[in-house]
């Protein structure tokens, strides 16, 4: 395994290595063809300009070459670093600048052949319209010729060089920095990994980049810590509550229970009714408690459909009307027909049960509760308001937490755990609605509950 940082590095020099080695390849090849063409070009004209030259002097010379004419050829040739034969008609050479190194090597000032591949054109010598003779210029088959040539090659190549290693030096600080900016995130999003795993939460490292990817994960990861956090803190909370909540009546059931072993207390009806209703209550208890945990771990899947929920909460309330009505409380219903929203029928019938069951716990008799449920502007709201004892403004901010009651003795006489407002929102959130409460001591209670239609 090669850390980030390493590979970078070696993929960056390689990329360098290849663009450079790739443009210094082109560059020699477009230069070599443009260049030759140049040259190439550049010749042709100057033998042209050399053959009228020698014309001129030929006709200067009244049909011949003087020994003057023949030195200021020999002296062009020299410096044009060109060889020049004159022939005659025949073929035959009768003139030629040919010359030992040396000497070319000491007249042209450092100027002299590396190649001596030379390669002769010929060029028809005229005098008044006939021909009477050949010219024929030797320029060396090379385009590069002198040594002022060869170092001018030398100094190119010395600048690709130079560019080959400034650009591995500039690749390796590149890919320092690249390395640096992506894995600083990256080092910072494992050490949070590891806190999480460790049960860290709090002390996650807050992680800052504009890397869209790497903010993505940094922020999914926040977020798994968050939700582990939660279930952390709500398994710690679940059982601290649970053993909190079981041993009160649980001592109390052994102490009665004791009595009657220890021939103290008789097992009169009355006492067995006591013990048996709150063995009752213990039970309906857990049975809260563990659909609560469900619903709050997310492990309840709502089987969502679409509900007729008019109808739905007008059953909820005429199977509460026997209670009710043993209670002298008025009923008023102003249910909106056929509204429909998707969601699950018995999670939505286990929120307005435990609605209405509070309406009715804590309403005295000959109260009222009325029932409305409308839909407006996509938005379905379903109000249950209560004319009982109301709930104290302190106590207002707590209701839903788990295990919360008002007035404990009170709940404890209506059989209230203080969980059923806590199931109740949980079930409304995870049909994405919203629950609240208002209520005023003595004046009663009003429970307002919100879906969206569309989900
Ligand atoms: P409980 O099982 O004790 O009723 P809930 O979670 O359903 O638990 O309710 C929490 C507390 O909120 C209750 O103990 C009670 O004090 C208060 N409460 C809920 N509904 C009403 C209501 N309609 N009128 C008055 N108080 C209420």
């Amino acid at each position: 395994m090669i850390n980030i940082s390493k590979q970078l590095r070696k993929y960056f020099i390689l990329i360098s290595i290849i663009s450079v080695v790739f443009i210094t390849i082109v560059s020699n090849i477009s230069m070599n063809y443009f260049f030759t063409n140049y040259v190439k070009a550049s010749r042709s004209q100057d033998d042209l300009k050399l053959v009228q030259y020698i014309e001129r002097l030929y006709s200067d010379d009244g049909g011949g070459l003087d020994s003057r004419s023949l030195m200021n050829i020999l002296h062009y040739s020299y410096s044009e670093a060109i060889e020049v034969k004159i022939k005659n008609i025949k073929n035959e050479v009768v003139w030629e600048s040919g010359m030992s190194d040396t000497m070319m090597h000491g007249m042209m000032g450092g100027r002299r052949y590396q190649d001596r591949n030379v390669v002769y054109k010929e060029y028809p010598l005229n005098y008044q319209g006939q021909q009477v003779g050949i010219i024929e210029i030797g320029r060396p088959q090379s385009i590069i010729v002198t040594s002022q040539d060869r170092g001018f090659v030398y100094t190119i190549n010395g600048v690709y060089i130079a560019a080959f290693i400034f650009s591995i030096i500039l690749a390796a600080i590149l890919s320092l920095h690249v390395s640096k900016k992506f894995l600083h995130p990256i080092y910072l999003i494992k050490e949070n990994a590891k806190l999480i795993e460790e049960e860290k939460y709090k002390q996650l490292y807050d992680i800052e980049t504009n890397t869209l990817e790497l903010q993505d994960l940094s922020i999914s990861i926040k977020e798994l810590a968050e939700k582990l956090e939660y279930q952390d803190a709500l398994r710690k909370r679940l059982t601290s509550d649970i053993s909190h909540e079981l041993r009160t009546p649980l001592a109390t059931l052994q102490s009665h229970i004791e009595a009657f072993m220890d021939g103290i207390w008789q097992p009169t009806q009355e006492r067995l009714m006591s013990i048996h209703d709150e063995i009752t209550r213990l039970t309906k208890l857990i049975k809260d408690l563990s659909d609560l945990s469900k619903i709050e771990s997310e492990e309840v899947r709502l089987n969502m459909d679409k509900v007729n929920l008019s109808s739905l909460l007008d059953n909820v309330v005429d199977n509460f009307e026997p209670l009710f009505i043993s209670k002298d409380i008025k009923i008023v219903k102003d249910i909106q027909q056929d509204v429909e929203i998707m969601g699950d029928a018995d999670r939505l019938n286990q929120i307005f049960i435990n609605v209405l069951s509070n309406a009715y716990k804590y309403t005295n008799e000959k109260g009222q509760i009325t029932t409305t449920l409308n839909e407006y502007k996509g938005k379905v709201s379903i109000i249950i308001e209560d004319t009982g004892i109301g709930i104290e403004k302190e106590d207002l901010v707590h209701i839903f937490e788990r295990f919360y009651r008002g007035d404990v003795s009170r709940s404890r006489e209506t059989g209230g755990s203080g969980i059923g407002l806590t199931i109740t929102k949980a079930l409304v959130e995870a049909h994405k609605g919203t629950i609240k409460v208002e209520s005023e001591v003595n004046k009663g209670t009003k429970v307002i509950i919100s879906f969206n239609k569309s989900s």
